[in-house]
């Protein structure tokens, strides 16, 4: 049932944008978002999280990081806690996302772990979970999603469940141009919300917001969003420059 849950449009910099073109990009985001019908939050870089902060306060924008570390501190040098991130203001974390899983060796149970610490200092992670082409070409992205999606979910209560957004993101799609068909995004995304309710039941279930992300932009948002499952995206690309996002904030 759509009704119980709110859109959310997330973008996701990546390594881009110093303080200067943070403040720059979300003061001309703004004004484009105000009142948005969906949740908005732009997940930046470490070093922009407090001009974000700043840039964003009175407005309709939440500021999130784009990974947390499990340890709640001590000698990982390099590293930031969830509860540094909390300490700031900070409301959400992506994790988990593949690139981090491709060059940062995060795993299932890292993921979990940065998920749990997370919801234990108060933030809300966007988790992150997807198939390889070969896994698409193999016929196993129904189950390897799945089981990614219960490895993230390991010992989080129902109660923290409520501030879990579960992102959609099939490796192929990330950057490469290649969106998976609105079709292709409306299944898995239900494979996800089948998997939460198999664990916490239906109602849980029916209130979660999963998301779509892989070359998601201003062009294809309104079919993505169509699909019954999806409820928002997970946007890199296309949110860095103001009006291209506002589109897909727009098409939510
Ligand atoms: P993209 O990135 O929109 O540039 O494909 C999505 C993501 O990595 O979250």
């Amino acid at each position: 049932n759509r009704d119980l849950r709110t859109p959310v449009i997330a973008g996701n910099w990546k390594m881009n944008n110093d303080r200067t073109a943070a403040k720059a990009l979300l003061s001309d985001l703004a004004p484009l978002v105000k009142d948005a019908a969906c949740t908005v939050i732009t997940c930046v870089p470490f070093t922009d999280l407090e001009t974000a902060l700043a840039a964003t306060a009175g407005t309709d924008i939440k500021v999130g990081a784009q990974n947390c570390h499990f340890e709640k501190s001590g000698a990982y040098t390099g590293e930031v806690s969830a509860d540094m991130l909390a300490e700031m203001g900070v409301e959400y974390v992506v994790l988990g996302h593949s690139e981090r899983r491709q060059y940062f060796g995060e795993t299932d149970v890292t993921v979990n772990l940065r998920t749990k610490a997370a919801l234990a200092a108060g933030l809300k992670p966007i988790v992150c979970v997807g198939e390889h082409l070969e896994d698409r070409e193999q016929g196993v992205t129904a189950e390897l999603v799945a089981l990614q999606t219960k490895i993230a979910l390991l010992d989080v209560t129902a109660e923290q469940l409520q501030n879990v957004i579960i992102a959609y993101e099939p490796v192929w799609a990330i950057g490469t141009g290649k969106t998976a068909t609105a079709e292709q995004a409306g299944e898995v995304c239900g494979v996800i919300r089948a998997t939460v309710a198999s664990l916490y039941g239906k109602e849980a279930a029916d209130k979660l917001v999963v998301q779509y992300g892989g070359s998601m932009n201003a062009g294809n948002a309104d079919e993505l969003l169509a699909q019954p499952d999806v409820d928002g995206g997970l946007i890199g690309g296309a949110s860095l420059k103001a009006d291209a996002f506002a589109q897909i904030v727009a098409a939510a």
